[in-house]
């Protein structure tokens, strides 16, 4: 395959209504998004995801915005996770004392009707330069607690192979043992994104992990398989990050069916997030005792290892918590006692 594919699939990609008309029609709903003046996230598919989408309702709701995202509820807002408050410099939010997020590029492969940054995502500012990326490494230098960084944004796999190695050598520069968390929705949104080349790079770079963005089983094509593939024969560990979304993924079967794909590909499900409070995703939102209850069928469904963690990132700057909905019933003078996920109690002595 040709290494530079996914560069002339990004150019491609669908901006309005009249280029995406040539791969699909819109329905009134979707329509009414474009016929809006202000619709807040601009539409940005690729041509390899918006094929999906024409067969894949799960798919088209993802990447087609429909009016629903016109609407502003009272609890949401342009930064629900105050991120702006946590940002010592300005493009890195040092919101846990071990881990820092860098937000390196506002580009990505693709527009996600449910993004929860889209306050930050493709508004066209110019790549993390290297002014802001030494003032951000110098801080990490003296910050030792610092272990971890996320390397995100919008999506660093929209940068060239070039300024992308670049990136990745200078924070490798800071420490050795400095963990990079890559976070990219490349492997889904367009797979061909990955590259032997790409992979190899990133390999020599020491201890580097992939977190990317799976929601759906129709997401796992051949294309997307084959980068899984790459990434875990190139020896770089991948795990993904789910968004929870009605109407999308919000039944067991679905996400049993996703998880248990992830595994086979050798990506662990890592989180299934709860949609943060972003301004015009309420239609995307499960209600938390649904989010609780798909949970508890899951336990049922598949091994602890295809589990998620089912978490939420708190408004107002709160942090991640998991949401996990205690198995413990009570405390008992013989020890504690706790309802498995078939409902039985069961006494574990607590001695
Ligand atoms: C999500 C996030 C992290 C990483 O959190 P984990 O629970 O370790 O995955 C780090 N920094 C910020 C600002 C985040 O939003
Ligand atoms: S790839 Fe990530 S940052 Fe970009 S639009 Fe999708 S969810 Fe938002």
């Amino acid at each position: 395959m040709n290494g530079d594919e996914w560069k002339k699939l990004l150019r491609q990609s669908c901006t309005s209504a009249s280029e995406l008309g040539e791969y699909i029609k819109l329905n009134g709903d979707e329509q009414k998004w474009f016929d809006s003046a202000d619709n807040g996230l601009s539409l940005l598919v690729n041509p390899y995801y918006l094929e999906l989408a024409r067969t894949s309702e799960a798919i088209r709701k993802q990447c087609i915005p429909t009016s629903a995202e016109l609407l502003q509820t009272a609890v949401e807002s342009d930064d629900p996770l105050s991120e702006d408050e946590n940002s010592p410099l300005p493009r890195m939010v040092h919101r846990y004392k071990n881990r820092v997020a860098v937000l390196v590029t506002d580009q990505c492969g693709m527009h996600c009707r449910h993004c929860f940054r889209r306050s930050f995502t493709g508004q066209g500012r110019l790549p993390l330069n290297r002014e802001e990326r030494k003032d951000i490494c110098s801080y990490i230098e003296k910050h030792r607690e610092v272990k971890e960084v996320l390397l995100t944004g919008g999506d660093l796999m929209t940068l060239d192979d070039g300024p992308l190695i670049e990136m990745l050598t200078a924070f490798r520069g800071i420490r050795e043992d400095l963990l990079l968390r890559l976070a990219t929705r490349m492997p889904s949104s367009l797979p061909q994104r990955i590259t032997p080349y790409l992979v190899e790079e990133i390999a020599k770079l020491g201890p580097v992990w992939i977190i990317t963005q799976f929601n759906h089983p129709d997401e796992l094509t051949k294309e997307s398989r084959r980068a899984l593939d790459l990434l875990r024969k190139g020896g770089l560990p991948v795990m993904n990050q789910a968004v929870l979304l009605k109407g999308i993924n919000d039944q067991e079967e679905i996400l049993a069916e996703l998880f248990q794909g992830l595994l086979v590909q050798g990506v662990k499900p890592y989180y299934l997030f709860q949609g943060d409070l972003a301004a015009g995703t309420s239609h995307f939102r499960t209600n938390l005792e649904r989010g609780w209850e798909i949970m508890r069928n899951l336990r049922r469904e598949i091994s602890g290892l295809a589990m998620p963690v089912y978490a939420v990132d708190l408004p107002g700057g709160g942090g991640k918590i998991p949401l996990s909905e205690s198995y413990l019933v009570e405390r008992s003078e013989s020890g504690f006692c706790f309802q498995n996920p078939e409902g039985r109690s069961f006494i574990y002595p607590d001695e």
